[in-house]
């Protein structure tokens, strides 16, 4: 079955950012269930939870208010296996069984490695995660095998190469992420496709931050639309392109809900025309005027650097997690692409700074950007 024409709806009900009292292992179950109906009710189907959201309690809440209330077949749930929570523990069974039981089901729909990168990749092989995969495919335990991924287009390359009986990828896909240098969206989408790989899409609204734009891009959506929500073109942006089978949205109450579903439901979806792609590179434009160092991320820098640091990826970190919060996992980020090339190897030659066009001053920035994150 081609899981790109196995959904009429492409939204999925993310599992990260459910509604709570305020703490987040504390899920209010009587708000979630009102949404999960709502969803559903609009023809949505796909569920994603972790082993790790909510404290552990996102698995919970999934028994409780989609696997306790609607028959098997009509959802499908999607897990993941976060092999850096588990470390040490070869015995993923066990994880999985857990996960099992939590959720009281006796199969994943979607089964997933928890964001595979460079970092786990010993633990990956001492553990035979993959091939654990396709033993619970074969076993029934699983439908869809995959991974979720943050790492770069080259690692992603790598891994499709190496792996076989995958059957989707999940990848961080925004517009504003698109062209990052770091998340680098569209060139993970591009060799997703190369493998024609389906996509799910994570962190389509970026936590949250593409839901509530700055004045002059608000000003900018209300002339071009007035009714559409701000989530709606993150959204519909991810969900237009082709090669994307589910689009996950961290929908938090009831409204998220509808105003979701309302473009996204299978009679009323439209793919962004032009005029709306247009729109969506003035409102990046805008957001990125805000941004707390003026780096362009041209790279020069980090070109001519004899220790290889990743200067422009340490500073768009930075400046992004100053833009969106801590809600897009800075810290993450900064383990997975600059981990190993950080400014602790920075020997003040001062090459950078004579190339960079802004006259940044690197050497302090990225030192004092490092002290937080290079634990
Ligand atoms: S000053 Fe530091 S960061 Fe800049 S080029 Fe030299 S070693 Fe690299
Ligand atoms: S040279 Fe300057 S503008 Fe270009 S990436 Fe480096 S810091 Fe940013």
């Amino acid at each position: 079955m081609d899981l790109r024409e196995m959904f009429p709806m492409k939204l999925g009900f993310g599992g990260l950012r459910l509604p709570t009292n305020g703490e987040k292992d504390h899920i209010e179950y009587d708000k979630m269930c009102e949404m999960v109906d709502e969803y559903m009710s609009a023809g949505g189907k796909y569920f994603d939870t972790s082993f790790i959201y909510h404290r552990g309690k996102s698995e919970e809440a999934m028994a409780a208010c989609v696997v306790d209330r609607f028959g098997r077949d009509s959802f499908c749930l999607s897990d993941k296996l976060p092999l850096w929570a588990v470390d040490g523990k070869i015995d993923l069974q066990s994880v999985f069984d857990v996960q099992l039981k939590k959720c009281h089901v006796d199969f994943f729909d979607f089964y997933l490695l928890h964001n595979v990168n460079r970092n786990d990749t010993d633990f990956i092989e001492k553990s035979d995660a993959f091939e654990f995969q396709q033993r619970l495919k074969r076993e029934g335990k699983i439908r869809f095998a995959g991974f979720s991924f943050h790492d770069t287009p080259e690692m992603l390359d790598k891994i499709l190469t190496e792996h076989s009986g995958l059957d989707f990828v999940q990848l961080q896909i925004n517009y504003y992420d698109w062209l990052s240098n770091y998340v680098q969206s569209k060139k993970c989408y591009e060799v997703a496709v190369s493998h024609n790989m389906p996509v799910v899409v994570m962190e389509t609204v970026r936590g949250g931050g593409l839901s509530s734009l700055p004045p002059a891009a608000d000003q900018l959506l209300r002339n071009v639309q007035p009714q559409s929500s701000a989530s709606s073109l993150a959204i519909r942006f991810a969900a237009s392109l082709d090669n994307v089978f589910m689009v996950l949205s961290g929908m938090s109450n009831i409204d998220h809900v509808r105003d979701n579903c309302s473009y996204m439901r299978a009679d009323k979806f439209k793919k962004l025309s032009d005029a709306e792609y247009e729109t969506i590179q003035q409102i990046t434009k805008i957001i990125k005027m805000n941004k707390k160092i003026n780096c362009i991320e041209c790279g020069s820098c980090s070109e001519v650097c004899p220790e290889n640091i990743e200067i422009d990826k340490i500073l768009s970190i930075y400046n992004d997690s100053q833009l969106f919060g801590n809600y897009n996992f800075p810290e993450m980020h900064f383990n997975i692409h600059v981990r190993g090339n950080s400014a602790k190897k920075c020997i003040k030659c001062g090459a950078c700074q004579t190339v960079c066009p802004k006259g940044i001053q690197i050497v302090d920035n990225i030192s004092a950007i490092c002290k937080i994150y290079d634990k």
